[in-house]
């Protein structure tokens, strides 16, 4: 498989604002931010999309999944929270290693028929970015 952007996150070639990380899995923030404490969950066995992965690397992020979800609801206490996973370039896969949107939602962020994704990355610096993952990293316990 070749190599993507979160490889390389994940080996730490490439600097990202870590909110959680095991043997099997890597949370990070994303650099978007469409809303307050974006973050993206994604195995460290590679695989493009849900396509491709195996029922192993699955079931560590099953694990994952509601400990992300409930960090982020507890740091930020949002209205509700999407996970969002994006299979292909037709359905807005834009990075081909397997990963999951976590976005909280917050009552101001709607406009019409739900959010915009709309990016923060230019808006929220990196120190702010720090300090949003380390809300939600000390919610996680072990
Ligand atoms: P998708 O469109 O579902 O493939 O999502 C890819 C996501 O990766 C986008 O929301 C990007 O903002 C995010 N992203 C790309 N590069 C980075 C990076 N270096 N650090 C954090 N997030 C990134």
């Amino acid at each position: 498989m070749p190599e993507t952007i979160f490889s390389k996150i994940i080996e730490g070639e490439i600097p990202s604002h870590k909110v959680y990380e095991d043997d099997y899995v890597y949370a990070f923030l994303d650099i978007s931010q469409v809303t307050k404490g974006h973050t993206l969950l994604v195995p460290k066995k590679a695989s493009a999309n849900i396509f491709e992965t195996d029922a192993e690397t699955m079931k560590h992020i099953g694990v994952a999944i509601p400990k992300i979800a409930n960090a982020i609801k507890d740091a930020f206490n949002p209205n509700g929270l999407n996970i969002i996973q994006n299979n292909g370039e037709f359905a807005d896969q834009s990075v081909f290693h397997l990963h999951f949107h976590f976005l909280p939602r917050y009552e101001n962020d709607v406009d019409g028929f739900g959010y915009k994704w709309v990016t923060h990355e230019d808006t929220i610096d990196d120190d702010q970015k720090a300090e949003l993952a380390k809300q939600i990293s000390a919610q996680i316990e072990g």
